[in-house]
């Protein structure tokens, strides 16, 4: 089995939620295994950060912000879902924006954010676009079960970069894996810590959610779609000529993203070296293209 991941570019707008659905299906329909990991629409978190801040320093605006996360994830839907599923799945939808602003309100009512609070925020992101993906797999043809990762990836309370209990989790998403119908959908980046609340394992973790349910389900290869053609030689901004390389060995990957190189989340490669799993960096936009 495969363990595939899209980070938020991946899935920005309705046309690239598709187009990632697509991927997905493509997977399936080659007999392959697979089980997925998705970040938050692309700028969903740090939308959803600043909610947080301007509701905690005492200015509606952040109402503003609100509407226009609901209706981005509104017009999702509509553009995506048949009309007559509408309705229940934006009800869906309604519901967790409900909780949302009456989180909000209570930030803004009084003037604290904790990172617990943050956190919880924050976990708005991935549970909309997993649940979003989930619906449009079942709506091609693929069946698919949308997995929210707070009822399966374990942590302590350190909010904001919570650090995951490994045996519970990986018990547990052995246990997901076997009931789930059709392709799990799990949000990545989320995971709930022993009181319950919601805890997230540091920005970009989405990318170490799938190394997570890699190594717990013991994947033949964790595949991290992004939009670039895996790992180049240097930044493409600055140099024209940078090209893809084809591999390179985990501490490699370890050391660059060390050094600022945007390439995996560090803690990604720890769960997968344990278990010996290679890590493929594969851009979505050119899916044919052999990554690194
Ligand atoms: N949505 C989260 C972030 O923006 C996690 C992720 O995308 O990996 O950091």
């Amino acid at each position: 089995m495969k363990i595939l991941k899209f980070g938020g570019s991946s899935v920005a707008n309705h046309e690239r939620i598709s187009n990632v659905a697509n991927i997905i299906q493509s997977y399936v329909k080659a007999g392959e295994k697979v089980a997925v990991a998705v970040s938050a629409l692309g700028g969903a978190t740090d939308l959803l950060i600043r909610m947080g801040k301007t509701a905690a320093g005492g200015d509606s605006s952040y109402k503003l912000s609100q509407e226009a996360f609901s209706t981005r994830h509104r017009e999702v839907v509509n553009q995506l879902i048949d009309y007559d599923k509408h309705p229940a799945i934006l009800n869906e939808i309604v519901e967790g924006q409900i909780e949302l602003s009456n989180l909000l309100q209570g930030v803004y009512l009084t003037r604290e954010l904790t990172a617990r609070t943050l956190d919880y925020i924050l976990s708005f992101g991935e549970r909309s676009s997993a649940f979003i993906l989930a619906q449009v797999l079942k709506q091609i043809g693929t069946e698919a079960s949308y997995i929210d990762a707070r009822k399966v990836i374990k942590t302590n309370d350190s909010y904001g970069r919570a650090k995951v209990f490994k045996e519970e989790t990986y018990a547990n998403i052995q246990k997901m894996w076997k009931e789930a119908t059709g392709v799990p959908i799990v949000t990545g980046f989320l995971a709930s810590s022993p009181q319950g609340f919601p805890t997230t394992l540091g920005r970009g973790g989405s990318d170490y959610t799938a190394s997570i349910l890699g190594a717990a389900l013991e994947a033949e290869e964790i595949i991290i779609y992004t939009d670039v053609n895996g790992v180049l030689t240097a930044d493409p901004r600055k140099v024209k000529k940078a090209f893809p390389v084809s591999t390179m060995t985990y501490a490699e990957a370890m050391e660059m993203s060390h050094f600022g190189a945007r390439v995996i989340y560090p803690p990604t490669i720890v769960p997968a070296l344990e278990k010996n799993i290679p890590i493929r960096i594969k851009n979505s936009f050119e899916p044919e293209a052999e990554g690194t």
